[in-house]
């Protein structure tokens, strides 16, 4: 939908990409002789980190950057051009907090085809424009073979390609044999572990990412089974920080998760607790205590297909008491898919799995939100940059038809993407919203402006 934009100088009028444009940058500040100096509202704004949605509030954008977020009217004051969308709201962009670009949902995560060089990076690229358009405007890559990753992350941060912010950790540090041995980043000792370290660090990696556990998609590994000591795994976290990085470790079986937090892990990815013949949810209180005194967050991979409950009824519901007794506790969950490493799991699909991450832990629409922006932001480090609408931060802005601290639903209806101060098309059209109640029903609840759809100029 074209945006009518009023009033203001129509030379101010910000620029607009079409997808597939070979020019963006999502990273750097690289000042632009046509960037525009622009306003963009909804009906409401959601700022990532308020505790509801404002109306007639604008976000004020110049070049790449978001200026201020202050009231249409001060916009209008201020002669500056006001794209509004009616029936919308503006958010910041959604962090995935655990994806894998290099693997593709159409493959079992060790079964992929062996792509040329190009043939990968296409298929990357292609998926990394899908994550944008469907309002990702972040993402932490959890590891893969051979660093293809990074040069995605490098490929959109030189604007060759348009995707998400990316955060990469590399090959992941597993033990012979264990999980995504196959990535390369075996280690049978702790000094072969600190020089699989060593080797991410000079590979440009923003994370270590460290398997505690076996993983479900390597055969011969056990998930139930810790596969690093806390000795060790704790020498591996301080040679991560001697280079500014943080460990993620993935841990599905208990005892894994309480090494992890017992080494300094400043994150636990799945955390499934799994113990006692394949029982998810044995959660360890004192473990989650120490989660949450250090700051210990999870990214608990709940992802939308799990609204299916692929570990069976019992085990859902178990993980269900574990999410919420970590919630209760006060620990920081993180909106993650683990995208590329679930069969049938398409790279842009976070928006159903922050709806099931809120419906398993019992979050309110704005907790999930916060799961999926500021929260995530803050964790990755990235607080000064993303994660919320605020002064001198990244112009990621995502447009939904919709109210989302209401309706979570809302995020599966992107109509404006802006990553970086540029503008994206969305994955697809939004399909009608709301849907129309009948008169003659008594709960039929007043939408007023929020049924007009297209954008419209300000009176
Ligand atoms: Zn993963």
């Amino acid at each position: 939908m074209a945006p009518e934009v009023l009033p203001g100088p129509s030379t101010s009028k910000p620029d607009t990409d079409s997808v597939g444009s070979s020019s963006c940058s999502l990273q750097g500040h690289r000042p632009r002789a046509e960037e525009g100096h622009w306003a963009l509202a909804g009906d409401f704004l959601w700022d990532g980190s308020s505790e509801e949605a404002s109306p007639r509030q604008c976000v004020i954008v110049r070049g790449q950057r978001i200026v201020r977020v202050c009231s249409v009217q001060e916009a209008v004051d201020l002669d500056l051009p006001v794209e509004h969308y009616p029936g919308c709201t503006v958010m910041p962009g959604l962090i995935d907090a655990h994806v894998h670009m290099e693997f593709s949902e159409h493959f079992p995560l060790h079964q992929q085809p062996e792509f040329t060089a190009m043939q990968l990076r296409e298929a990357m690229a292609e998926r990394a424009l899908r994550m944008l358009r469907s309002g990702i405007t972040t993402a932490r890559d959890l590891g893969g073979r051979n660093y293809a990753a990074i040069g995605l992350r490098n490929a959109i941060r030189r604007g060759e390609c348009l995707g998400p912010r990316l955060l990469c950790a590399g090959q992941p540090l597993t033990r012979p044999g264990g999980h995504c041995h196959q990535w390369g980043g075996e280690a049978g000792s702790l000094d072969e572990a600190l020089a699989v370290v060593d080797r991410q660090v000079e590979n440009g990696v923003d994370w270590i990412k460290v398997m505690a556990t076996g993983g479900m998609r390597t055969p011969g590994t056990n998930v139930e089974e810790a596969t690093i000591s806390v000795r060790d795994l704790t020498e591996v976290v301080g040679r991560a920080r001697e280079n500014s990085l943080a460990v993620a470790a993935h841990a599905h079986g208990a005892q894994g998760v309480v090494h992890a937090v017992q080494a300094g892990c400043r994150t636990v990815e799945h955390c499934s607790w799994i113990a006692k013949a394949g029982q998810w949810g044995c959660v360890d209180d004192s473990t989650v205590e120490a989660m949450a005194r250090q700051g210990t967050a999870v990214a608990p991979t709940a992802h939308a297909n799990w609204r299916y409950k692929p570990m069976g009824e019992r085990n859902y519901t178990r993980m269900c008491a574990a999410l919420q007794k970590l919630r209760a506790a006060g620990v920081l969950l993180l909106a993650s898919s683990d995208a590329g490493a679930i069969p049938g799991l398409p790279h842009d699909a976070l928006h159903g799995g922050i709806e099931v991450l809120a419906e398993m832990a019992r979050m309110t629409p704005v907790e999930a939100l916060k799961a999926a922006t500021s929260v995530p932001a803050a964790v990755l480090g990235l607080e000064a940059e993303c994660g919320r609408l605020a002064p001198d931060l990244s112009a990621d802005i995502l447009v939904v038809a919709g109210i989302p601290t209401e309706d979570l639903g809302a995020l599966g209806r992107p109509v404006l993407v802006v990553a970086g101060g540029r503008r994206v098309q969305p994955l697809a059209p939004p399909p009608p919203w709301p849907k129309v109640a009948r008169p003659s029903r008594p709960r039929a609840r007043q939408t007023g402006a929020l049924n007009a759809r297209g954008p419209r100029r300000m009176a």
